[in-house]
């Protein structure tokens, strides 16, 4: 079996004291290929780096939601800099987040749509964090993507909303949630969507999924993602691997 795991924090503080080890884990599983995400400069420039250090990691770069208030258009220039990098395959992660309000929300705004057109320019898919913004995120996506292809990280959306993203050429990306209990409605969704439009991804150390929830997660625990979504479509959880891995591998263009 060859796992990908599209979305992964390794560069994460919660790793400081085990990367090394965490990693050697890795290699020795049936995880092979793994995108760590950015989400401001500083784990924009560390992703680059683990992608640097290690042939199966490659990097995504660009600022949260979260972090955009004190964003400057320097910092946009900085990110052209650093996409030269050839370890660099998307943009990500980007978007808006209601829900934490970190920042204020016309500044969301304006910074999402400025890094979809980056996206556009160095053409790289994008990776989208959403977060009780939904008719927003889908907004603004729209007004702003031409051709780069984009993912929603972390699917909480409605069916609806995954059809409107596949839509207009977006991919839906399953982790820990998926496997709750009581998480129906999520695991509904993936028996009506294309299945080339689906990643997996474990947005690690965060959202461990069962059984592992409440300990700290890391790109081995994608197996478990995987093994939901296979159940869900009755097909075996190689076949789901490997579905996701090639999915993952043209989105990304490696
Ligand atoms: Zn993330």
């Amino acid at each position: 079996m060859k796992l990908f795991d599209s979305h992964a924090h390794l560069d994460d503080e919660q790793f400081d004291e085990d990367r090394k080890e965490v990693i050697d884990k890795i290699i020795n599983s049936n995880v092979k290929r793994i995108v760590n995400v950015g989400a401001d400069i500083k784990t924009s420039e560390s992703s680059i780096k683990l992608a640097q250090q290690y042939e199966f990691i490659y990097a995504a770069i660009g600022i949260h939601p979260h972090d955009v208030s004190n964003c400057k258009l320097s910092d946009i220039e900085y990110l052209k800099e650093l996409a030269a990098n050839e370890k660099v395959v998307a943009i990500g992660e980007i978007g808006l987040d209601y829900y934490y309000d970190h920042s204020p929300r016309d500044v969301q705004r304006n910074w999402f749509a400025r890094q979809i057109e980056l996206s556009e320019e160095l053409k790289l898919p994008f990776i989208v964090h959403s977060r009780d913004a939904s008719e927003e995120t889908h907004d603004i996506i729209k007004a702003n993507k031409k051709k780069s292809a984009f993912v929603l990280h972390c699917f909480g959306q409605s069916l609806e909303m995954a059809k409107k993203y596949i839509d207009m050429d977006g991919y839906i990306s399953f982790a820990g949630p998926v496997t709750y209990k009581k998480s129906v409605k999520l695991r509904e969704i993936i028996k009506n969507i294309p299945k080339d439009r689906i990643l997996i991804e474990t947005d690690c150390p965060y959202l461990s999924p069962e059984p592992k929830r409440g300990k700290r997660n890391d790109p081995t625990n994608v197996e478990f993602i995987a093994k939901t979504l296979a159940s869900e479509l009755n097909i075996s959880t190689d076949k789901l691997a490997e579905i996701t891995f090639d999915n993952a591998s043209r989105f990304f263009s490696i």
